[in-house]
């Protein structure tokens, strides 16, 4: 399947809720966000069924997440199965890493191959203040499971807003000097009511460099052309890897072969843009399989080429938490 402007789709994020146990500053407004009631969320089989469609039409590798995708009930069997669906090589997880303590063993068993972990500090204090409550002993822990129970690559995930962590960069980017971890610096993004917020407070990808090479020594890139959005390197002896997206500052539009699927069924058609396209009610309209799969390989055609950060508009009707990352 390739959109109009001959992009390959072969990779599917998949919300799996839009509720979260934590808060994140970039992520979610303090208050006053409107959770979508139950019976307007996909079902397990709707889910399912998405996927056997997005598989026949291409796809390989599905991501979950969300919302925090471990606390959707029956995650695990979920996962087990997505494991079923022919064409489906490679299922994926976004997850703050709460749960993994938990899950890791049983998620790795119904088929889950990877993980990555959002980890924005080390600090238990900045942690707390960054995902307001959270305690990042957990996550530590959830990590530490994740890889016994077998999960590779672990990569790491953070988010770099100044005056909450941008201090922090350094010491995480050393966890890769004794393991073979990715740890992965995200320019944040600006969406809806964080929008504002998340604009002021962005730090280029390219400051985040300058500190880890301050501290810590050179950088030798890995893959600077690469497919992946990710520009990676490498600390002088280190046993993992750093990886630098840069969506505000270095925009990847071009090589972006990404669809997602939120947890209320539309299939989301470019992270920073409000284009959608309505699956849930089609289906539940009763649809054939036929008509759904043609309004799925219609709609990811009509994909935009690229977001309009430069142009100062960001994408208004939903926040992160609400699209799935
Ligand atoms: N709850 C899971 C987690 O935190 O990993 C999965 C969902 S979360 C929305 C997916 C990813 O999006 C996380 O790595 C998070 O840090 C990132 N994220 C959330 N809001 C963002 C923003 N405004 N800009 C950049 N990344 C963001
Ligand atoms: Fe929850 Fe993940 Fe958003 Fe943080 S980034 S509020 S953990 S969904």
């Amino acid at each position: 399947m390739k959109d109009q402007y001959g992009r390959e789709l072969t990779d599917l994020r998949i919300s799996l809720t839009d509720r979260c146990n934590l808060r994140c500053v970039y992520c979610m407004p303090a208050e006053g966000i409107d959770f979508r009631p139950q019976e307007e969320l996909l079902r397990d089989d709707e889910l399912l069924l998405l996927v056997r469609v997005a598989a026949e039409l291409g796809v390989r590798k599905v991501r979950l997440t969300g919302g925090e995708p471990t606390v959707r009930p029956g995650v695990v069997d979920l996962v087990h199965g997505i494991r079923q669906i022919p064409g489906i090589e490679e299922i994926a997880m976004t997850t703050n890493g709460l749960l993994l303590e938990y899950l890791a063993p049983a998620l790795a068993e119904a088929g889950l191959t990877r993980a990555n972990v959002s980890l924005d500090t080390m600090d238990p204090d900045k942690f707390h203040r960054i995902t307001r409550g959270g305690k990042v002993e957990k996550v530590l822990s959830g990590i530490a499971a994740a890889e016994a129970a077998g999960l590779r690559p672990i990569k790491l995930n953070s988010v770099v807003v100044r005056g909450f962590n941008e201090d922090d960069v350094a010491s995480l980017a050393a966890l890769t000097l004794d393991r073979p971890w990715e740890v992965r610096f995200i320019e944040m993004m600006p969406f809806g009511s964080v929008g504002d917020f998340a604009e002021a407070g962005v730090v280029n990808s390219e400051e985040t460099i300058e500190k880890i090479e301050a501290a810590l020594g050179p950088l030798t890139p890995l893959n600077l052309s690469g497919e992946d959005p990710a520009r990676t390197y490498r600390l002088p002896g280190a046993a993992g890897t750093l990886g630098f997206i840069s969506p505000v500052s270095q925009p990847f539009c071009a090589k972006c072969g990404r669809l997602r699927l939120t947890a209320d069924g539309r299939l989301r058609l470019c992270l920073l843009r409000d284009d959608e396209a309505d699956l849930l009610t089609p289906l539940r309209l009763g649809a054939t399989y036929e008509e759904i799969k043609e309004t799925f390989r219609a709609a990811a055609f009509r994909r935009p080429f690229g977001h309009a950060l430069a142009e100062k508009m960001f994408p208004q009707a939903r926040v992160m938490i609400q699209i799935g990352g």
